[in-house]
């Protein structure tokens, strides 16, 4: 048996970090890279997540908690800041991914990265080129993350290579109407019901160091936005305690409507940088910013912008 090595995604994992670990994991064995490739997770499924898994039916991945001395493969992120522990002393033999690039190695690696909507795009045509049968449980996994990162085709991050291979995989997994499916899965996690305001701002939260700032930029998905209305001062208050508590020059809550496609964002911390970023005047501690679906395409950039 060789030596193994674990496929894991993002810290706080979304769709397309789960589903990406088990759909390459499988690609490995079929196309006879070996069985010794395993999905992992590196942190707790959310709730679109184990939706998506029961749907097609897989189990979670296995949990790594650190990954000191292992060999790793990258997905769906490569940068430290969002990835294991122990990342620094793990062997990073390989990265496939769709964000910026924040990755140092000292040896010649397989690294493939696209400005695609989603991991799920690349390996979507990677079983398409490569396997003959591909298993109608993984094109659902495949399809499910890629609808879930571009937001049904609505983020700006979607391109004509994500709507297609969605559409391929949705064949193989027998789903008829591709949109209504992704808002079910979408449905999965939107609701705020029984979450405690610090488990909605990690359910999806990054960090980022923008020229020596600490940065935190979390994100939640709604269809209807009363809930997290109603909830506004308990988010800012938890938002002000994760700022003194972890040291954070700047810590963002984007609630985005995906129905509405907009994003209300809660920021706490140097709110002039977010009034600067986008031309836009923070009051009470929020922003509404009318189309901005896209953390990593409309939010990212342009608050590193102006660090
Ligand atoms: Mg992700
Ligand atoms: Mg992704
Ligand atoms: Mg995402």
């Amino acid at each position: 048996m060789n030596e193994e090595i674990y496929i894991i995604g993002h810290m706080n994992p979304d769709t397309d970090s789960i589903c990406s670990a088990i759909a390459y994991a499988e690609f490995k064995k079929q196309a006879g890279f070996g069985d010794n490739y395993i999905a992992a997770r590196i942190g707790e499924l959310n709730s679109e997540t184990a939706y998506v898994l029961d749907r097609f039916g897989f189990s979670e991945p296995v949990l790594l908690e650190d990954g000191a001395g292992k060999k790793i493969i990258l997905v769906d992120h490569n940068e430290e800041s969002q990835s294991i522990d122990g990342y620094s002393e793990a062997e990073i033999v390989e990265v496939i991914d769709h964000h910026k690039i924040n990755f140092r190695c000292s040896e010649p690696i397989f690294y493939h990265n696209e400005p695609l909507g989603s991991t799920a795009t690349i390996l979507g045509e990677m079983f398409l080129s490569c396997v003959d049968d591909i298993d109608k449980g993984v094109a659902g996994l495949l399809l499910s993350a890629i609808l879930s990162d571009t937001v049904v085709f609505r983020s700006v991050t979607t391109t004509d290579r994500d709507v297609e291979v969605a559409n391929k995989m949705a064949e193989i997994a027998k789903i008829d109407d591709v949109k209504s499916f992704g808002i079910e899965v979408k449905k999965a996690k939107s609701s705020l019901e029984g979450l405690s305001a610090k488990d909605v701002i990690f359910s999806d939260f990054k960090d980022f160091n923008f020229n020596g700032s600490k940065v935190g930029i979390g994100q939640i998905e709604i269809v209807d936005s009363k809930e997290a209305v109603d909830r506004r001062g308990e988010f800012i208050d938890e938002l002000e305690k994760i700022k003194l508590d972890e040291d954070y020059d700047l810590v963002v809550l984007m609630v985005t409507n995906i129905i509405e496609e907009g994003s209300e964002l809660m920021v706490v911390g140097l709110t002039d940088r977010v009034d600067a970023a986008f031309k836009a005047k923070v009051e009470d501690n929020r922003v509404y910013l009318k189309g901005v679906m896209s953390r990593k395409r409309q939010v990212v950039p342009q608050l590193e912008g102006v660090f």
